[in-house]
């Protein structure tokens, strides 16, 4: 058998891979378990332990109230430049708090407030469904005078930029979009539309939730207007973590926060009866953080920085292609099939793969295989490589698991009934 498919080849990989001590970073209760959900909830860096115990225990414990002022502030802040670092955005152009799809509702309706006279709005039928549901909730608030355009995809995988362009004209208000593509993990050209976008005279809004801590992104190169992005996933920022919105700098005089509170305001401590907001990013936020959550994801964000995000795309796109020659050997003949794009310069860090009992084996793989993927409907089972923890040898496992798994289709003794599916 050639060499390259067989256990010891992985092992080796995990060998000389040059990240391979950053998964000693992250508490692994189970080495046996083979984890490829991190693109949906990251594993927990063991330093985010002690950052939880030290606000919870040495500030919220001993300091009280007074550990507002000693750094709670401007948490948001310093978090928020950090992630700054991993987007290609500067320090005073990113802020973290509530959620992606809140930021998305933020930001969403601050563009859409800004060109009155435009009626029209830009997505696609990939995007995360969260996300167009914020859209047409604010086309609802807005008087219902907007269309939105959701741009199909031909192969259901991939959306070309020139099907972007067509749909762009001098109505276009915003171009809202998800850099990575959650089901499939196809990879927007971000400056190719972004400047599409621009030449119609309309923002282009990114939503970096699967890209940010896996893919390098260049909001600056790109001249983006407008981004948000999740923290729980490929920046291991623990189980509902608030998220990070970017605004240009030239853009935060210009655009509104369509939800002004007092976290937003020029003199928060002045407690005035009028909303005046911060001439900074600051203006983009509302209310109280959830310090413990905030804070936690520090540790990620640090990780992520001191491996290097080029040298974790470069293993990430190593994982994934490995994944799939593998899946070429071992799975193709089975009948499983591929559902994310062969070229690694169109996708993100986890790749589909279909098959009509999709779900069942999805149920095999967990309860007996000790193997976590996870589904997305119809029949996708997605698989996530996190290039700071995952090692070769669990990617080797994984389809060795649905190989034995098809060939014995022990799936079978598997309800088909959905229940609760993460
Ligand atoms: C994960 C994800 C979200 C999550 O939104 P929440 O508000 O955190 O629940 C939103 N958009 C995309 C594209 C995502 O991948």
């Amino acid at each position: 058998m050639d060499k390259k498919y067989t256990l010891e080849y992985a092992k080796e990989l995990d060998r000389t891979d040059e990240l391979r001590t950053f998964r000693d970073a992250f508490h692994v209760e189970d080495p046996a378990l083979v984890y490829l959900d991190g693109n949906s909830l990251g594993r927990t860096p063991k330093r985010a332990f002690n950052i939880v115990q030290e606000h919870a225990k040495d500030k919220w414990g001993n300091r009280l109230v007074r550990a507002w002022g000693e750094g709670w502030m401007m948490l948001s802040e310093r978090i928020g430049d950090k992630i700054a670092g991993l987007i290609g955005a500067e320090t005073g152009e990113v802020v973290v708090a509530d959620s992606t799809s809140v930021n998305l509702f933020k930001l969403a309706a601050a563009a859409l407030a800004d060109h009155p006279e435009r009626t029209e709005i830009v997505t696609d039928e990939l995007n995360f469904p969260s996300d167009l549901y914020i859209l047409q909730g604010l086309v609802k608030l807005f008087g219902n005078k907007h269309t939105i355009r959701v741009v199909k995809s031909e192969d259901g995988l991939t959306i070309s930029t020139a099907a972007i362009a067509r749909e762009l004209n001098d109505k276009t208000a915003l171009v809202a979009l998800t850099a990575t593509a959650f089901k499939s993990g196809f990879n927007y050209n971000i400056e190719a539309i972004t400047k599409l976008a621009h030449e119609k005279g309309a923002y282009a809004l990114w939503d970096l939730s699967h890209s940010v801590g896996a893919v390098p992104i260049d909001l600056k190169a790109a001249n983006v207007d407008l981004a948000i992005g999740c923290t729980y996933k490929y920046l291991n920022g623990g189980p509902g973590a608030p998220a990070f919105l970017y605004v240009r700098k030239d853009l935060q005089s210009r655009l509104s926060n369509p939800i002004a509170g007092w976290f937003g305001h020029g003199n928060q401590f002045d407690f005035e009866l009028e909303y005046k907001p911060a001439d900074s990013i600051r203006k983009f936020l509302t209310g109280t953080p959830s310090i413990l959550s905030l804070a936690a994801i520090e540790a990620g964000v640090d990780l992520i920085h001191e491996a290097g995000i080029q040298k974790l795309r470069a293993k990430s796109v190593q994982q994934s292609e490995y994944f799939i020659e593998l899946f070429e050997h071992a799975l193709k003949p089975l009948g499983v099939v591929l559902r994310s794009p062969r070229d690694v310069r169109e996708r993100g860090s986890h790749v589909s793969l279909g098959h009509p009992e999709g779900y069942r084996i999805d149920q095999a793989l967990i309860q007996e295989m000790q193997v976590i993927p996870d589904f997305r409907n119809p029949d996708n089972m997605r698989f996530g490589f996190t290039p700071l923890y995952t090692t070769y040898e669990e990617i080797f496992k994984a389809i060795e698991a649905l190989r034995h798994i098809l060939e014995h289709k022990t799936y079978e003794q598997y309800s088909s009934e959905r229940v609760i599916v993460t």
